[in-house]
């Protein structure tokens, strides 16, 4: 973790999972959304936090770290306990009861009762953006950054899906209840809409 992510402001603590990947855009996202962004790589850290962002990175890596720190139980107590969590890309895989395409040994934390397929995108295009209308999030379509993204397959009857890729029609944004998960990343863009989303679902189970 960079020394230069800035002093914690006001707003509720919303965790920002720190063991691979883009951390530093989601804390800086989250801080221009009016969130109290903390690093979670200990489970006395997950204690702390409302909320958790499980960032975009590699899941494989993130999964492997998750386990070694022993997150991985005290993860999925608090998602399945409620806890509000937003999942980019990576994150996305992380938060799928069901995953195709990943690795030997490569497990989920869950929380979201869908089917993701990992590097789905991968074979026709490594990285694109398009515009998409994502319902919860008012104003014009979002730009949405993808890169080695998965798509959602399959969702239970409890998923609202909440936006799909223009191109091929497959479901990109997803929420269940407290839990919410894009396929690409709303960090990157300076777009702060998701994250705003994200924050207010934070507040309103405090
Ligand atoms: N392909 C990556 C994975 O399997 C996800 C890519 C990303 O987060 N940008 O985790």
């Amino acid at each position: 973790m960079p020394d230069h992510i800035p002093a914690a402001a006001g707003g509720p603590a919303v965790g920002v999972l720190s063991l691979q990947g883009d951390v530093i855009e989601h804390f800086r996202a989250l801080e221009s959304a009016g969130a109290r962004p903390l690093r979670v790589r200990r489970p006395g850290e997950l204690d702390q936090v409302d909320g958790l962002v499980i960032p975009g990175g590699e899941s494989t890596t993130i999964w492997k770290l998750a386990e070694i720190f022993e997150l991985t139980e005290p993860l999925r107590k608090r998602i399945s306990g409620g806890m509000p969590v937003f999942g980019s890309c990576a994150g996305m895989i992380m938060l799928a009861d069901r995953l195709l395409d990943g690795i030997a040994g490569q497990e989920t934390l869950g929380g979201i009762d869908m089917t993701v397929r990992r590097n789905a995108f991968g074979r026709q295009v490594d990285s694109f953006e398009a515009d998409i209308p994502l319902t919860g999030v008012p104003g014009p379509a979002l730009r949405a950054v993808f890169i080695r993204a998965p798509w959602v397959e399959e969702t239970g009857p409890e998923v609202e899906i909440l936006g799909a890729d223009p191109g091929t029609g497959r479901i990109v944004a997803v929420r269940q209840g407290p839990a919410l998960a894009t396929a690409f990343h709303p960090e990157l863009t300076g777009d702060l809409r998701v994250h705003k989303l994200f924050v207010d679902m934070v507040r309103d189970r405090i």
